[in-house]
């Protein structure tokens, strides 16, 4: 198949190209290097399966015979997506009706990576695809909570009033090797941390939580998603939750147990809780993580070890 993914030289988005393009599928990545790097893709730069465009999705572009999109492209660090919020806010409604219009011209199937910040700070616990959220629409992660509902709603609309096939996922905090050394997440800047020892940085007093999910299981889950029959919203995510104290213990741990940590301010809007509910990927999908926290860590910490010796 040819396989259009916006953001293809991301995190995650570079991790979904290796699946395809080892699964012998032709690959189109369209990125504008804002969080992405063409390294991330070298292995298959000079595949004649893989085309790189630098583009900005907030334009339109024009792909012959297109089959599937993954749309991908955004920034996911609340760093990054803060630093220019207008541009996120482009990127989710412009970028996201740009690829949606695509599909309809070539009649092909999109999946959208939405976020589990669509629930903004829950109220239910764990969040459950048919709970609506409790997000502020005037915030600092504003641009990138509204602008992912707004794709979700884009996509719906399109899928009623165009026929157009979407499938809408739903990704809670996911980590990995190619995350960027200045990231921002948490996972990258607690790991970065203790390499480079200086202390770990907890935003409040750490009582917050997450659920990490670990790369390949959760592009496991996307492939599943976009191949099924199943629309969504799917929440895809580990339910695994942790405090973000507990969390910096762990690397602590795993890392340099005499590491320190400080605490700083916690951002304004910073969810207190969060866990998927995944009962629907289980039953629709056939879909779980298959990996546990601390063994995903170690692949973390090991992806940065080596960077750090050649950087
Ligand atoms: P990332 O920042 O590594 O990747 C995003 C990619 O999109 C980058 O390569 C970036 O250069 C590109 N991009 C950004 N704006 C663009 C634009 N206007 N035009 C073209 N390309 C653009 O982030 P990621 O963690 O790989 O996240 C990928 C997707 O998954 C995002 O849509 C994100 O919202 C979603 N998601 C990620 C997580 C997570 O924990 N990683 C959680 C929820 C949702
Ligand atoms: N966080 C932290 N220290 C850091 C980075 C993040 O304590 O150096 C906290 C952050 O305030 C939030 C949680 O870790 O409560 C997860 O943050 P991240 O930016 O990874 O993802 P998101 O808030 O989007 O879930």
């Amino acid at each position: 198949m040819k396989i259009l993914v916006t953001g293809g030289a991301g995190f995650i988005g570079s991790h979904l190209v290796d699946r395809l393009m080892d699964a012998g599928h032709t690959v189109v990545c369209v990125d504008n290097l804002y969080t992405g790097r063409k390294p991330n893709n070298s292995k298959w730069a000079e595949h004649p399966n893989f085309q790189f465009i630098e583009h900005d999705i907030i334009n339109p572009i024009d792909i012959d015979h297109v089959e599937q999109i993954y749309h991908l492209a955004c920034p996911a660090s609340p760093v990054h997506y803060q630093a220019d919020p207008i541009q996120t806010a482009k990127t989710n409604f412009l970028g996201t009706l740009n690829v949606l219009q695509l599909a309809k011209q070539w009649n092909a199937r999109v999946l959208l990576a939405s976020t589990s910040e669509v629930y903004g700070d829950p109220l239910i616990h764990p969040q459950t695809e048919d709970y609506w959220g409790n997000v502020n629409c005037t915030g600092i992660r504003s641009c990138y909570d509204e602008g992912k509902r707004i794709s979700e709603t884009l996509a719906f609309d399109f899928h009623r009033q165009f026929g157009v096939e979407v499938r809408v996922a739903r990704i809670f905090n996911t980590h990995g090797t190619r995350m960027l050394e200045n990231d921002g997440r948490v996972v990258s800047n607690f790991i970065v941390q203790a390499l480079k020892g200086i202390p770990l940085t907890i935003y409040g007093d750490g009582s917050q939580t997450r659920s990490f999910c670990y790369v390949s299981d959760l592009v496991e889950g996307l492939i599943r998603l976009m191949n099924g029959n199943y629309i969504g919203p799917v929440n895809l995510g580990n339910p695994g939750e942790y405090t973000i104290l507990q969390l910096a213990q762990t690397i602590q741990r795993l890392i340099d147990p005499t590491a320190n940590i400080v605490f700083k301010p916690l951002p304004q809007d910073d969810p207190q809780r969060r866990q998927p509910d995944i009962s629907r990927a289980k039953f629709h999908l056939g879909w779980e993580p298959t990996v546990p926290l601390e063994e995903g860590l170690a692949k973390t910490i090991a992806y940065f070890r080596d960077y750090f010796a050649d950087h």
